[in-house]
């Protein structure tokens, strides 16, 4: 449902290109069939005709059934021995049918005006895909999340036990992944470098991705040039705007490294207000101590986080430090 305009347009670039290479094959099987059995072309003559004749006859109004019963049964004749000559050619009897990848909705993606659980699953798996092309998705799971690097020491300033707040925090982001919908509350990561927050964020992002849902995901830098590259040209569709106003969840990753301008503040504030007006979830992180954060976004966006989003304070010491 919230998936950006790009991937709509390559879900049904690929059912229109799964339509068309199953009709081309049923057309090469049947000049193929054709050209091994020449009465196929007649009985296919006929039989369209006597469909025709049929629909004709509804018209007439004496003696009409009886005339559409003997075309029907003519016609079952024709089709029958269409079958057999297939058969007997060593052709499989289905040889001459279209072989959609979808036969409820015949690679249309949509069935009686709904959509077919087929373009469900497409836009899904491209979504997906899309989200482990530009972000590595799957390293950063929640099994790969080691809270073995967290001290189990009782920090003298904060009297917080590193291990036991994010062992808190992963539980957290995975129930938080595992029920995720659309009612679900915007999260705001904060800490200093190093902390997982990027690894989490990460994590919930790939497991809502595979339950269905529209995510985007980037950096707060790739988010607002994007937006702002748009707002200046004229021509466009507004493409990366909206999708980042109504996908299903927004992840705006490290904000505050970008180079920030009065555009993206107060583009900030009018994404996470409009989303937050339609009830749809956003998650932050950032490293800026919060005294920071309020500086450079103003009262006006930080008293809406801080109002509505869950915090979650990481802390520990930089991961990457460790592992060097
Ligand atoms: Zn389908």
């Amino acid at each position: 449902m919230g998936y950006s305009e790009r991937i709509y347009q390559r879900a049904s670039e690929t059912l229109e290109k799964r339509k068309a290479d199953a009709e081309f094959t049923a057309k090469q099987n049947k000049m193929h069939a054709e050209s091994l059995i020449p009465r196929l072309k007649e009985l296919d003559r006929e039989i369209s005709s006597l469909g025709l004749s049929v629909i004709k006859a509804i018209g007439m109004k004496e003696n009409a059934e009886e005339f559409v019963q003997r075309l029907s049964q003519r016609s079952l004749e024709a089709q029958e021995e269409r079958r057999r000559l297939l058969i007997d050619a060593g052709l499989p009897e289905d040889f001459l049918t279209v072989k959609y990848s979808c036969s409820k909705c015949s690679d249309t993606g949509f069935v009686g005006g709904y959509r077919c659980e087929c373009y469900g699953k497409l836009l899904k798996s491209i979504a997906y895909k899309e989200l482990c092309d530009n972000f590595p998705i799957e390293k950063s799971t929640f099994d790969t999340f080691k809270l073995g690097f967290y001290s189990k020491a009782t920090d003298p300033h904060t009297g917080v036990v590193p291990h036991d707040r994010m062992s808190d925090i992963l539980n957290f982001c995975k129930a938080y992944a595992k029920d995720f919908d659309l009612r679900s509350q915007s999260i705001f990561m904060y800490g200093e470098t190093g902390l997982g927050k990027t690894h989490l964020s990460l994590a919930i992002a790939g497991e809502v991705v595979r339950k269905g849902y529209g995510v985007i995901y980037g950096s707060a830098q790739n988010l607002f040039s994007k937006i702002e590259k748009e707002h200046f040209s004229r021509d466009n569709d507004e493409d990366a705007a909206s999708a980042v106003l109504n996908c299903d969840l927004l992840i705006i990753d490290d904000l505050g490294a970008e180079f920030s301008t009065q555009f993206s503040v107060s583009a900030l504030y009018n994404i996470i207000n409009t989303r937050m007006q339609s009830g749809l979830p956003v998650i932050i992180s950032t490293n800026l101590p919060v005294k920071e954060f309020e500086s450079r976004y103003t009262r006006r966006v930080t008293s809406r986080i801080f109002g509505s989003f869950t915090t979650l304070a990481f802390c520990g010491s930089d991961i990457r430090q460790i592992l060097r």
